[in-house]
């Protein structure tokens, strides 16, 4: 089976994690800080590690003290860690239709949805073209509310020349081992705004206080910590990180054979008019984390099995997250939302990773080709 997403590991990835292993810190030790510094370079902003791209998730939204009563707005196609960790914090969704050739939020609709209890937009950089920030600045800024970016699938983009990561008020990426570049399980956040960070930081670290200038208490001893806000243990270990540091090296050279992977299939299927193909606007430079195709919803079905007899690992991304009976109270008719409707019923994941090789592109293209 060609899957449709992989991670790329080499010789170098394992003689780190080798040398870790043998190290005097297995978790907390030396390898984090260099991680985090190789990716706070890396996407233009300072960054702290965490254990998921859900732990990302979840500490940038005790980082803007999300609680009970607010509301976020989110799309619908995305994965459900998006939203689960905010209503987990006690927070509302409010969900809000796509674009149909990005899938990812659409500005225009967001304004509408707004309220006063609104405290962030949250924008997913859906296959990893990132959404129209621009835009939601402007409205996250008139409205006095935060950006946030789940980036899980685009660390290595660019936006008007920007990398991902230096853009909205708190950026969350995942290291699963389908992303761009891979710790097995792992994710980090980024913010350009210092307190935001050390909150995010201290939630995923136990919500622990060593500073002694902080301390509340009286400062009895070098055995001396405190807890002022409730936190989880998110940290990523030292022997995940030495495969992260090694990772980040690569991730041109992914970003450039992903690159070529999506020029050659929209080239190779350019002439067949019952598809669509993912686009990337002008001003995006996009590290695709996934190429989705969009096929007539009715054969869907069919070329998706079709696929998947001839070995080939394709995906959908993503049944629109109100679908989940999770969010069963929320009572949401999907008549509401056409633009995600449309997208999921009609789409397919061909494989998209920087391990594949041109006989597999040749394999995935022909057996499209013949698919309808
Ligand atoms: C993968 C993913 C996540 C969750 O990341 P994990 O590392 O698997 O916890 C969140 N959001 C999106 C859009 C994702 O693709």
């Amino acid at each position: 089976m060609i899957p449709y997403g992989k991670q790329f590991i080499d010789s170098d990835d394992i003689q780190d994690v080798v040398l870790a292993l043998n190290g005097e810190m297995l978790t907390t030790g030396p390898l984090v800080e260099r991680f985090e510094s190789e990716l706070s370079e890396k996407v233009g902003a300072p960054t702290v590690v965490v254990s998921s791209g859900t732990a990302a998730l979840h500490s940038a939204y005790a980082a803007i003290g999300l609680k009970q009563g607010d509301e976020i707005i989110t799309p619908p196609i995305t994965f459900v860690a998006t939203q689960a960790t905010a209503i987990l914090l006690g927070a509302k969704i409010v969900f809000v239709d796509v674009q149909p050739d990005t899938g990812n939020l659409d500005p225009e609709l967001v304004r509408s949805a707004i309220t006063p209890k609104t405290r962030a937009i949250v924008a997913v950089d859906y296959a990893g073209h990132p959404a129209d920030l621009r835009e939601l600045r402007l409205i996250a800024d008139q409205y006095n509310i935060y950006l946030i970016e789940d980036a899980a699938h685009s660390i290595g983009s660019t936006y008007y020349g920007q990398p991902v990561g230096s853009i909205a008020d708190l950026t969350t990426f995942s290291f699963f081992p389908t992303k761009n570049l891979t710790t097995g399980e792992g994710g980090a956040v980024s913010s350009t705004i210092p307190k935001l960070l050390e909150r995010a930081k201290k939630f995923s670290r136990q919500g622990l206080v060593r500073e002694p200038s902080k301390f509340k208490l009286e400062n009895d001893g070098p055995w001396h910590q405190e807890v002022h806000e409730f936190g989880l243990n998110y940290r990523l270990p030292d022997i995940l990180c030495a495969l992260g540091i090694s990772q980040v090296k690569k991730l041109d050279r992914f970003k450039e054979r992903r690159r070529e992977v999506f020029d050659y299939y929209s080239h190779e299927l350019a002439e067949l008019d019952w598809l669509n193909l993912p686009i990337e606007r002008d001003y995006v430079s996009s590290n695709w984390h996934l190429f989705p195709i969009r096929v007539p919803a009715k054969e869907r079905k069919t070329i998706f099995n079709l696929l998947r007899a001839a070995n080939i690992g394709v995906q959908v991304n993503y049944i629109p997250a109100y679908r989940h009976p999770a969010f069963s109270d929320y009572k949401i008719d999907p008549i509401q939302f056409p633009k995600s409707e449309q997208f999921y019923e009609s789409e397919i994941s061909i494989p998209m990773h920087a391990g594949l090789k041109d006989s597999e592109l040749e394999h995935v293209i022909k057996s499209i080709k013949s698919s309808l």
